[in-house]
């Protein structure tokens, strides 16, 4: 079995190294936040004091951060994968950043001749925990053989959908419909709210006809409850709705409404409500509509 490295031990990324233990993989993991490191490592990974020091032990070494200048970080840093790659290692990176970034880094470890892929993810913590992540892989087809067996333990639907970059344009493209479609079910229950018709039934109604969809079932009840615990936090999305209009401006594709729906969650995060689940739009759009 090829020892794996994992860095950024996050909502999402504990979850995926602990099943990648479970499974039997040898791990070294590494985080800024040393209690996250502690917890994997209470379950069997060895902990490392630096992602250098991680990508030394590793034949695969997987990171799960936040956003685009942390990959370039702890890639390209001071004591950074870089610094430590061993060679044939194979590096996956599975944060949801910009495709023009996944390309680069890309570039950079073919450079020093290694193989890495894309690997952004679709389920969230529920999916992290139960290993059933969607993943959305782009690099060599060879390099996706490589990672299978430890995508299989992490997720359920996976798929190689082009080459360096194609799995974070597939992950902004989730993220359009995903946030698109929050909006829609926001816009709708308060509609019905207002007009004197309990949301609640709309939602069961809707829930069997065309307008169907998980967002309109688990958010839109989110939405009924007021429960905006996160989840998928705002702030986070509004990044990857930034990644896409940044990567429909690279590519001269116009996305009025994504944008409109980018500038909602910036009224959320300005009236300080950031850390909350990415469903709360709905309380831009009561706000806007007068309703309490
Ligand atoms: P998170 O903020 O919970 O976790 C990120 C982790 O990275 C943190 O533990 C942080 O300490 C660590 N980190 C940051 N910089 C670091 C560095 N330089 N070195 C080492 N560790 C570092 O975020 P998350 O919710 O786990 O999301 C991770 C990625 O997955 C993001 O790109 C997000 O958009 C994407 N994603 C999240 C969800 C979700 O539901 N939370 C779903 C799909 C995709």
């Amino acid at each position: 079995m090829e020892r794996i490295g994992f860095i950024g031990l996050g909502i999402m990324g504990k979850p995926m190294a602990q099943n990648l233990v479970k499974a039997g993989y040898q791990l070294v993991v590494h985080d800024i936040n040393r209690g996250a490191v502690e917890e994997v490592a209470a379950g069997g990974a060895a902990a490392a004091a630096s992602s250098k020091e991680v990508a030394a032990q590793s034949d695969v070494v997987i990171t799960m951060l936040p956003d685009s200048p942390d990959v370039e970080a702890v890639v390209f840093g001071p004591e950074g994968v870089a610094q430590g790659v061993r060679s044939g290692m194979l590096f996956v990176d599975m944060s949801t950043i910009a495709p023009a970034t996944a390309r680069k880094v890309y570039e950079a470890l073919k450079q020093e001749g290694l193989e890495s892929l894309d690997a952004p993810v679709s389920g969230g913590e529920v999916g992290a925990k139960e290993a059933t992540l969607s993943i959305m892989v782009g690099g060599t087809e060879a390099a996706f053989q490589r990672a299978m067996p430890l995508f299989q333990v992490m997720g359920k639907n996976i798929v190689l959908t082009g080459g360096p970059g194609a799995g974070q344009v597939t992950k902004a493209c989730n993220q359009i419909i995903v946030g698109l479609t929050i909006q829609a079910v926001a816009e709708a229950l308060t509609l019905a709210k207002k007009a004197g018709v309990d949301p609640a039934k709309v939602r069961s109604a809707l829930l069997g006809g065309f307008a169907q969809s998980r967002i309109l079932e688990l958010h839109g009840q989110r939405m009924i409850d007021h429960n905006f615990k996160p989840g998928f936090k705002i702030k986070l999305h509004r990044k990857d709705l930034a990644i896409a209009l940044q990567t429909g401006r690279e590519f001269a594709v116009p996305l009025m409404t994504t944008s409109q729906v980018a500038e909602m969650m910036n009224a959320l995060i300005a009236a300080g409500n950031e850390e909350l689940d990415h469903s709360a739009l709905a309380l831009v759009v009561e706000q806007l509509s007068g309703e309490k």
